[in-house]
């Protein structure tokens, strides 16, 4: 079995569900700080280097918190999304409004906000004006996306940027600029998204290229000198055992490179690099943790855990690949062929499918059932949940900086699991309190 990392022996984590009974997610602070200091320590080569975390990823202000203290800022898609930024003390321009297709009221609340907005459209300059005629007027500083089409290949997660939906043309992002000038806007930004989940280092690079080139290209046709590029997220995390991790430094020595061969000599030096990292912040840190509660034996071999497709659903959406360890059995044999599934009525509620894993033994055979933990579920894991099938969420836990020497130190819990009482709540009916 493979030697990903979790930050529990199993005797721990037998007493930890003592108190927060599975499933949880559970966070890991001291690695996520680590990790973003490696971030901040290799593009410390540009000296205004922000990454806004991307608040979809893991939308927990007590996360949010830990990153904030870190100099990070948030990349947000939605209201809710900028109040728990806002509630973790990110403020105004450390906040990025990266939505799509916005509805006015949600300008007219990140312009209240001093966010940074990321225009996705060119009808959104008009829209936006008119969104923001009593809450402000146009802001001084305006970012717009740039879908850069059949000139860069996407991957699999995000697909072609021929056929996304996001962001303006070339063209159209040309006059965008001049058109933000009339309008008075005086600052500028540019931004592009092109990937997900993407490991390739020259890939990354490449999209900084493009970004640069095109911010010459701005200065040459209409004037605008760009305050700052922010590269997208979509740094990608070895989900697989075998895949390697980004280097950070090989990555913005990448970055640099190219920085000065297009952007020095073109007179745009210093120009911002910022980044919307969400994935590679957090996702190796947080796992998923559940028992084996039941045991199948038909055509195939399945294990069912207690949590389902409503708290993980990157594998049955994607048939993305989520590493299993069992606690106390990393040394044994896989021996077994098992679909790990979830409770869900949807056939592609699998975890995994036809997974070599040890032997495992469920709760339903008697004794506790294994722990069954699912690996690099700290980025899009318990935030893409839903309630389809009545079922209700899990709760998130995290694993404080000072507890790692004793390993039976501070776990607090920053998210409580969901209940009935939470699932009935939206609905207006008199009397609804007594069937919670
Ligand atoms: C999803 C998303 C991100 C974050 O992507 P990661 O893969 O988590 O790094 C950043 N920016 C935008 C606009 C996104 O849609």
């Amino acid at each position: 079995m493979s030697e990903k990392y979790f930050p529990l022996e199993r005797s721990a984590l037998e007493k930890l569900a003592e108190k927060y009974p599975t499933p949880f997610y559970i966070y890991d602070e001291k690695a996520i700080i680590e990790n973003v200091r490696r971030i901040k320590t290799a593009f410390s080569v540009f000296p205004s280097y922000k990454n806004y975390f991307a608040v979809k990823a893991l939308p927990n202000p007590y996360v949010l918190k830990i990153l904030a203290a870190e100099g990070f800022g948030a990349d947000c898609s939605s209201y809710p999304e900028l109040l728990l930024a806002e509630m973790a003390g990110m403020k105004g321009e450390e906040l990025m409004f990266s939505s799509n297709e916005t509805p006015a009221s949600e300008y007219a609340a990140a312009r209240k906000m001093g966010a940074v907005i990321n225009l996705d459209d060119f009808s959104h300059i008009e829209f936006l004006e008119k969104s923001l005629i009593n809450a402000g007027g146009m802001p001084e500083l305006i970012s717009m996306r740039y879908n850069p089409g059949p000139l860069k290949e996407g991957n699999a997660i995000i697909g072609r940027p021929e056929e996304a939906k996001y962001g303006f043309m070339r063209e159209q992002i040309l006059r965008g600029y001049s058109l933000l000038k009339e309008k008075g806007v005086k600052r500028f930004a540019l931004h592009t998204m092109v990937a997900s989940n993407e490991l390739s280092i020259p890939y990354h690079i490449e999209t900084a290229r493009m970004l640069f080139e095109l911010a010459v290209e701005i200065k040459e046709k209409t004037g605008v000198c760009l305050e700052f590029v922010n590269l997208g997220g979509g740094v990608g995390i070895p989900y697989e055992p075998e895949q390697t991790a980004v280097d950070y430094h090989t990555l913005a020595f990448g970055i640099q490179k190219t920085y000065n061969e297009i952007i020095k000599p073109s007179g745009l030096d210093p120009l911002g690099i910022r980044t919307e990292w969400g994935r590679t912040v957090t996702g190796p840190y947080g796992w998923l943790v559940t028992r084996a509660i039941h045991k199948k034996d038909i055509y195939r071999k399945y294990i069912a855990v207690d949590a389902c497709m409503a708290d993980l659903m990157r594998p049955g959406l994607y048939g993305a690949y989520h590493h299993i360890t069992i606690p106390g059995r990393e040394n044994e044999p896989l021996s077994e062929i098992y679909d790990v599934v979830g409770s869900l009525c949807e056939n592609n509620d699998k975890f995994a499918v036809q997974r070599n894993l040890p032997e495992i033994d469920a709760a339903s055979q008697g004794g506790s059932g294994d722990f069954v933990i699912f690996h690099d579920a700290g980025a899009h894991g318990r935030s893409m949940g839903f309630n389809y099938n009545g079922k209700l969420r899990c709760g998130e836990l995290l694993l404080r900086a000072d507890s790692h020497a004793s390993q039976n130190g501070s776990v607090i819990q920053i998210r409580r699991p969901e209940t009935v009482e939470d699932y009935f709540a939206t609905l207006d009916i008199p009397g609804v309190e007594k069937f919670c």
